[in-house]
């Protein structure tokens, strides 16, 4: 089964927006074992639109369009599939309903604009977006014997990938005929590089490719650290599930505290479990960071459980005024260790988080562009620092030092029991 994705918008082109559709489609149409052996981008414009849907068909079993299926005059997918298969548009009823009932339950006028939306080339299946989004997706058989298929979904990425992991993957696996059940488990580093982790999990990649199940590969994030994707292939959901299961505990065992979470799992939404199972508070002090920690935390739902707030000392007299830091040097342990004790007394937490450093471009108080001192104080214990050298400019430190300080934090947290 060979599958073709086209995006199409004249955005893409035009390097207003980045195409991170293609990429996770193309990810997630090797899961599920679809051969993709040629992509394009095609701008918002029909003649081209139905151009490139003909030369993807010529070459593949199932052409998959994004982008292009709302409700404006430049959104033309469906137009331009309706030509490719030699059918008109016709009325959805059950998508109008849906779009109106939508517009209805919002309490606000439906634009006539968003009935285009309910128009499908006769012969199609319309699929509900099934989060409350308006733009249904498409799946169109091609020709009589429906050898061929194309599918179109919304531009948007969440509607995209809810359509096509609920709809398209599936038709998809079932006109390829592989029933086998793929599934699949990001594992979430932090703290090692991609050759160490090799090194560490040597035994176990060997292992697993005399196996050849489940698999196993390294996805590089960025500054958000290492991923660890397993995947497994089995003749039923449950029993992939069981094999991913074991080899995550493998894999975790040889990891120990560098795998910090899995799938969605991100720093700040472990950190803030962790201390939710330990019932306590978060206070946090900033300086390089103005805020960027807080920001990070506040994005998770809930935190306000566990996090009380953010000192953001980013001049020197704030630090000696208002957290208590001994005047001298604010790039120091000591300055670090004084701004966590400062912020858990003034903010009434359990842990006082700081961090203090140089993100450039200059060196600050004769210390090197990168330099970050954590400092961490936990209940009545003496605050304790760690000295940190981060790599790369002013907004790569910054961000580095609010993912290392968190995981300091986190893996403090592991040494204490959770209720
Ligand atoms: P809408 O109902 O919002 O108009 P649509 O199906 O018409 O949806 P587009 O108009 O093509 O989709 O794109 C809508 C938005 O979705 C874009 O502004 C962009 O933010 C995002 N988007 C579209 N295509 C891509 C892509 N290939 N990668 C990432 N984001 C995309
Ligand atoms: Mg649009």
């Amino acid at each position: 089964m060979i599958c073709e994705v086209i995006a199409v918008g004249t955005e893409l082109l035009l390097g207003q927006i980045v195409d991170t559709n293609r990429a996770w489609l193309g990810e997630q149409l090797a899961l599920a074992g679809i051969d993709v052996h040629r992509g394009q981008t095609v701008g918002d414009n029909q003649a081209r639109i139905v151009a490139s849907i003909r030369e993807a068909l010529e070459r593949a079993d199932a052409v998959l369009l994004c982008g292009g299926l709302g409700p404006t005059h430049d959104d033309i997918t469906r137009e331009a599939i309706a030509e490719v298969l030699g059918v008109p548009l016709v009325v959805d009823d059950e998508v109008v309903a849906r779009i109106t009932a939508m517009f209805e339950a919002r309490g606000r006028r439906m634009p006539e604009n968003n009935l285009r939306q309910a128009m499908v080339p006769a012969g199609a299946t319309a699929i509900a977006d099934p989060q409350p989004g308006t733009a249904p997706g498409l799946i169109c058989p091609v020709g009589p014997g429906g050898g061929k298929v194309i599918y179109a979904v919304p531009g948007v990425p969440r509607e995209m990938k809810a359509i096509v992991s609920d709809a398209i993957l599936p038709d998809l696996r079932r006109r390829a005929g592989t029933s086998a059940s793929i599934v699949s488990r990001v594992i979430r580093t932090w703290g090692e590089s991609e050759s160490g982790l090799a090194e560490r999990l040597a035994d176990r990649i060997e292992a697993l490719d005399r196996t050849g199940n489940p698999t196993i590969a390294f996805l590089a994030s960025g500054i958000e650290g290492l991923k660890v994707r397993l995947t497994a292939k089995a003749g039923d959901e449950a029993t992939a599930r069981a094999l991913l299961d074991a080899e995550e505990a493998e894999v975790r065992t040889i990891l120990g505290p560098l795998a910090f979470g899995i799938d969605d799992d991100n720093m700040e939404t472990v950190v803030a479990a962790a201390l939710a199972a330990r019932g306590w508070t978060l206070g946090l002090a900033e300086s390089l960071t103005g805020g960027l920690m807080a920001a990070r935390l506040t994005d998770v739902a809930g935190v306000s459980e566990v996090f009380r707030g953010s000192v953001v000392s980013y001049a020197s007299d704030i630090k000696f005024d208002i957290l208590d830091v001994p005047e001298g040097p604010v790039v120091s342990a000591e300055a670090a260790e004084a701004m966590a004790a400062g912020a858990r007394k003034l903010l009434g937490c359990d842990v006082g988080l700081a961090v203090t450093g140089v993100a450039g471009p200059a060196e600050q108080d004769g210390q090197p562009v990168g330099t970050v001192f954590v400092g961490m104080a936990v209940g009545e214990e003496p605050p304790t620092s760690r000295h940190l050298r981060l790599p790369g400019d002013r907004r790569s430190i910054r961000e580095l030092t609010v993912i290392s300080a968190l995981d300091l934090l986190r893996r403090r947290l592991l040494e204490e029991p959770a209720g």
